[in-house]
C-alpha cells in the first residue's frame, strides 16, 4: 500500500478535526472567533519540541476558519523548512500555484527565492524557513485586509517564537509594513536593519517585484540586502 508523506498525513489530521469540530458543534469548548487556542498562543515555559509545536500549528492553519479566506482557498500554506532555521523569510500570501500545491514560495518566484538562496546566501533551501503574513490566498492576489491579518498574526508569532531565528528577512512592501508596523513605503525600509521583537530584520524586495524588474540596480540592492543577512548569520 502506498504511504503518504507527512505533509498528506497532516493534511488528512486537519481534514479530520475539521470534519469533527464541525460534527460536534457547540459541545466543544471553542475559543471565540478570531482567538488562537491557549496551546498555540502562549510562549511554552519549558524547552520546546520544535518539530511537535510547528506540526501542531500546521494542524490548526489547515482546519483554519478563523478569516473569510478559508472559504476561497484551495489549500491553506503555513510555511515550511527547518523549524530551528537561523534565517525566516516571510512574505505576503500564498499566490495561486502556493494556493494550488499547499507549500510557499513555488513557482516562478518560488524559484528565484530559491536561486537567491542557493547561489547568493551559499546556504540551502531546507536550511531556512520560509513562510508568509497571513497563510492563505486572498482571492485575486489582492493585498490581505486589516482582519484578515489580525486573525492570522498569531500562528506567524508562535511560528517565530519556535523557530527563534537568528534573522528575519522580509519579502515585498507589505510584509515589512506589517511586521514593522509601519505605512513608510519599501524604498525607505529597505537597506536599514530593522528590528522586530529583538531580531534584526531586513527588508528586501519580493521576487515577483524582482522577476518584473530585473534590472542591474534592483540586483545590486537584492545582494546588499541578502549579503547583509548573511553577515548577521555569521557573526
Ligand atoms: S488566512 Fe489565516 S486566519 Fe484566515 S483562514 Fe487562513 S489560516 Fe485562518
Amino acid at each position: 500500500m502506498k504511504k503518504n508523506s507527512p505533509r498528506e498525513e497532516l493534511r488528512e489530521l486537519a481534514d479530520l478535526t475539521l470534519r469533527y469540530v464541525r460534527q460536534e458543534g457547540d459541545s466543544l469548548p471553542m475559543q471565540p472567533s478570531g482567538k488562537v487556542p491557549d496551546d498555540i498562543s502562549q510562549p511554552a515555559a519549558v524547552e520546546l519540541d520544535a518539530d511537535k509545536e510547528m506540526a501542531s500549528i500546521d494542524a490548526a492553519v489547515l482546519a483554519c476558519e478563523k478569516c473569510p479566506l478559508h472559504r476561497t482557498r484551495t489549500h491553506a500554506v503555513p510555511g515550511e523548512g527547518d523549524n530551528k532555521a537561523k534565517l525566516v523569510f516571510i512574505g505576503e500570501a500564498p499566490g495561486g500555484n502556493e494556493d494550488r500545491q499547499g507549500r510557499p514560495f513555488v513557482g516562478r518566484s518560488g524559484e528565484l527565492l530559491t536561486k537567491i538562496i542557493t547561489d547568493g546566501m551559499g546556504m540551502t533551501r531546507e536550511e531556512v524557513y520560509i513562510t508568509n503574513i497571513v497563510k492563505c490566498r486572498p482571492p485575486g492576489n489582492r493585498d490581505p485586509l486589516p482582519g484578515e491579518i489580525e486573525s492570522c498574526h498569531p500562528y506567524l508569532v508562535r511560528q517565530l517564537e519556535i523557530i527563534q531565528p537568528k534573522v528575519i528577512c522580509t519579502l515585498g512592501r507589505f510584509a515589512a509594513q506589517c511586521l514593522l508596523e509601519t505605512k513608510a513605503p519599501l524604498s525607505r525600509l529597505r537597506g536599514k536593519q530593522a528590528d522586530y521583537n529583538g531580531t534584526p530584520l531586513i527588508p528586501t524586495y519580493h521576487p515577483a517585484y524582482l522577476l518584473r524588474n530585473y534590472t542591474k540596480e534592483a540586483r545590486r540592492q537584492v545582494w546588499d540586502d541578502v549579503s547583509k543577512v548573511v553577515e548577521i548569520l555569521t557573526i
